[in-house]
């Protein structure tokens, strides 16, 4: 390990990586190379930085699969290189390129700390430089010789979270994200207060790896009172369809109506995934609980406990690329694989 960690940004885009253009009072992406004269406080870290960038960097909506291969294909190129990442993201799709990412990394040993941010960086109130400068703190702190964070964490407004717990709650408030099924890992006030209980830590010691995700076929359905029988027969329809995550009332349930059984039942049959997560926040699915999803349990859908939408549709994503037999999808889904739900709780 070096004596001072060694920092990789990845700009992947987003209005962190913008300034104003005061002549023309257009947004343009900035050059990290000169991110000392941009940011002098940098210089006060005790760790060297250098970075990287998309070739165009994208506005966050246009994320998938392809650029979350790239970020992770960076992360494994530089891995022997540097002690630490700070991503660079557009806050609308952070939560789910941070979850996706965080499953496609194995045996991560090296903090990987997204950011964003809500205002660009030369913004008189903007949120940009404290995000930065305290995710580039995070990812270079050291205990005991060793990082103090091994995992994917996503740092926004003071707090830093596992990422695949995330959700984005607010378009215009600096505090953007939630996490609202596990507690914060770590708070920044006048210093940097760990949650320690909450670091994830894996007691293996395989060797780093990155799996990729590639596009498959799956759908998000919301349920909502009034969908009806066409709209939903209609969807599950859609050829070679791969997965499917249902995001249920309360805790797990869902219409006891025989159309829409029916209809679960038929594409379980067919080996297609079903997972049937909360569309509440906070909480958990209990399936089983009331009558309105113990028939989802007979038909073989698959238990989402209290994993977000983002990390169930990038964790299925993620589950259909590798490797494993269709019908071992149900068993390695309802097990935690990088910390993203707590079963039975
Ligand atoms: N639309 C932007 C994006 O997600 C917003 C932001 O950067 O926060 O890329």
């Amino acid at each position: 390990m070096t004596q001072h960690p060694h920092i990789l940004i990845i700009y992947t885009g987003g209005t962190i990586g913008m300034v104003k253009d005061y002549n023309s009072n257009v947004l343009k992406t900035f050059n990290f190379d000169n991110i000392y004269q941009k940011i002098p406080e940098l210089n006060l870290l005790q760790c060297s930085i250098s970075s990287v960038s998309f070739d165009k960097p994208i506005d966050s909506s246009n994320m998938k699969p392809y650029y979350w291969n790239q970020i992770a294909q960076i992360i494994e190129d530089y891995y022997n290189e540097v002690d630490g990442y700070v991503i660079l993201h557009g806050s609308d799709t952070m939560s789910y390129t941070a979850s996706a990412i965080s499953f496609m990394l194995k045996n991560l040993g090296k903090p990987v700390i997204f950011t964003g941010s809500q205002l660009p960086i030369g913004d008189l109130r903007t949120d940009a430089k404290e995000n930065l400068i305290t995710a580039i703190e995070i990812a270079a702190f050291q205990e005991n010789d060793e990082p103090m964070i091994q995992e994917v964490c996503i740092y926004f407004e003071y707090k830093l979270y596992r990422a695949n717990r995330t959700t984005k709650l607010s378009a215009e408030q600096f505090e953007a994200y939630d996490s609202p099924n596990y507690p914060i890992i770590a708070e920044s006030g006048v210093s940097l207060k760990f949650n320690k209980n909450t670091l994830k830590r894996d007691k293996n010691e395989l060797a780093f790896s990155l799996q990729r995700i590639l596009p498959h076929k799956i759908l998000l359905i919301k349920l909502h009172p009034g969908l009806t029988k066409d709209c939903l027969s209609h969807m599950l329809k859609i050829p070679e369809l791969e997965g499917v995550v249902l995001e249920a009332y309360g805790s797990g349930n869902a219409p006891t109506d025989e159309w829409f059984l029916n209809n679960m039942k038929s594409i379980v049959n067919k080996g297609i995934p079903v997972i049937d997560i909360t569309q509440c926040v906070g909480g958990s699915v209990i399936m089983g609980k009331y009558e309105t999803s113990a028939e989802l349990v007979n038909i073989g859908l698959i238990n989402g406990y209290d994993i977000t939408t983002e990390s169930a549709i990038t964790k299925l994503m993620y589950l259909l690329s590798s490797n494993i037999p269709k019908e071992e999808i149900k068993y390695h889904f309802e097990k935690p694989i990088r910390g993203e739900m707590t079963v039975g709780r």
